[in-house]
């Protein structure tokens, strides 16, 4: 059966078409009219029943696939930008299908700290400028996201309409019936909570859009980590403060602010320390928060070591110091991490594919990129090429050192092949590996923590895994995936 829907408007929700259309038709029998569509009374605001039905039955008008109308004229977008894949995808075919409550559920909306806005809202420019373009105006998904404040066309206060989301009928709320137009913009009197209003609404705006952003590591758990950890909120080489950066997140957005976006979050609260592990499933506004606590805080902390870099990544930013190892001139140190130092002092500590590792925490005043090395803890083969062969031609380790401005135990450690004294022997790793792999023993484990990291997380890592939307592993987000889809 072919349906005479409306065309939808651009960023128009598919419950705002079919509002429009009972709008026009004015049925007398409302739950006769509305079972006409797909044999049900009531329609989601935020998603669609049976996209794949409607998409057939208005083919000829609209002429959008399923999965186009899901991706372009619902929520999902947004509220599943931060599922993996195969969760993501298995929540697209509930809607296509009629099986919506269990993709509703995968969601989780209904997180109990953040609280989904009471009334659908409105722009009261884009209305005017709608009613003097089309003579209606329609409900915006942009303008109905959980935690934005401003339309971000026009950069105005969103209003709320007198449809509220979840009315004790089940009639339909026209945009044009209940937008009240020329009604004063209430204001936010912060100047701070405006410009942060504002960032959130662009952030959740680009997210629904499907905008590449920095945070597209395949594991977002762990690019916060190291994020957290880089400025400051590390405890160890391995924890993170949770508490700590929550408190201090807290006071970054401000009370007020947190209650205007309907975010009842506290020190403690869970859904903040689930983030950096990738536990459950958690709602979209507080990873839109934790994005723009630690981007602000990654500017703040990089801006102080001069570095060109400031969007989150900048971790990749900074060229090895290693002359001996033939980087090309592109080459960045591909791991650096933020410490603390014992006087409360930060540094940052690298350590290069070339096996060079270093602390520093400052530039050189003419390469931004370029570290001016404090102390070196590894030096590589590279380095140890070269104080063999400068030996050879010298045969003076004195002369190496002040050549190589490497102190004289570094550099007898180089011509003898010895390990410092924290390095464990090759011998010493296998057994270890050996051990654990047997016995898998508490004590075994923290040695290989402690000596052969990469290796022992790897294992555990392949132990965790779960075929379940807890494992947090993504290869590309999905609504890019789906995007690339409707392309095809
Ligand atoms: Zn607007
Ligand atoms: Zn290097």
């Amino acid at each position: 059966m072919t349906l005479c829907l409306p065309r939808p408007y651009p960023d128009e929700l598919v419950y705002s078409v079919l509002a429009r259309y009972f709008a026009y038709i004015q049925p007398t029998g409302v739950i006769g009219a509305h079972m006409t569509i797909d044999g049900r009374r009531r329609f989601s605001i935020k998603f669609v029943r049976g996209a794949a039905r409607l998409a057939e039955q208005t083919r000829l008008t609209w002429g959008l696939s399923g999965q186009q109308l899901v991706s372009r004229h619902t929520l999902l977008p947004f509220y599943g930008a931060f599922l993996d894949p195969d969760a993501y995808l298995r929540c697209t075919e509930d809607f296509l299908s009629d099986n919506s409550h269990t993709a509703v559920a995968t969601l989780g909306i209904n997180n109990s700290s953040v609280t989904e806005p009471t009334y659908l809202r409105f722009c009261a420019l884009c209305a005017q400028e709608d009613l003097d373009v089309h003579g209606e105006t329609f409900w915006r998904r942009q303008h109905q996201i959980c935690g934005t404040l401003f339309c971000t066309r026009h950069w105005v206060l969103l209003q709320n309409s007198a449809a509220a989301v979840s009315p004790p009928h089940s009639r339909l709320s026209d945009a044009s019936q209940y937008c009240r137009v020329g009604a004063q913009a209430s204001s936010l009197v912060d100047s701070g909570d405006n410009r942060l209003a504002r960032l959130i609404a662009e952030r959740s705006a680009s997210i629904l859009n499907g905008t590449l952003s920095s945070w597209l590591h395949a594991d977002t758990g762990f690019q916060y980590q190291r994020a957290a950890a880089e400025v400051g909120y590390g405890v160890g080489s391995t924890k993170i403060n949770t508490k700590s950066l929550a408190r201090d997140l807290l006071s970054y957005f401000g009370a007020s602010l947190l209650s205007k976006i309907g975010c009842s979050l506290s020190i403690n609260s869970a859904p903040l320390r689930h983030i950096f592990h990738g536990c459950g499933t958690n709602h979209p506004l507080i990873h839109v928060l934790v994005q723009l606590f630690l981007e602000a805080k990654l500017e703040a902390s990089r801006a102080r070591l001069k570095s060109q870099a400031l969007d989150g990544s900048s971790r990749q930013d900074w060229k090895c110091p290693n002359i001996f190892a033939r980087h090309s001139a592109d080459f960045r140190v591909p791991e650096v991490i933020l410490r603390r130092g014992d006087k409360g002092g930060q540094y940052f500590y690298a350590r290069c594919s070339c096996g060079f590792a270093f602390s520093f925490s400052t530039s050189q005043e003419d390469d931004p990129n370029m570290p001016v090395v404090a102390r070196a803890s590894r030096y590589g083969k590279a380095i140890e090429r070269e104080v063999r062969r400068m030996y050879a031609a010298s045969g003076s380790i004195q002369a190496v050192c002040r050549e190589m401005h490497l102190n004289y135990r570094a550099v007898k450690r180089s011509l003898h092949g010895s390990k410092n004294a924290f390095e464990p022997s090759v011998d010493k790793v296998q057994s270890l590996r050996k051990k654990w792999l047997e016995t898998r023993s508490r004590s075994s484990y923290q040695a290989l923590l402690r000596n052969d990291r990469e290796w022992i997380l790897g294992r555990r890592k392949r132990l965790n895994r779960r075929p379940s939307n807890r494992s947090p592993c993504r290869q590309v987000r999905p609504s890019n995936r789906l995007r690339h889809a409707d392309v095809a």
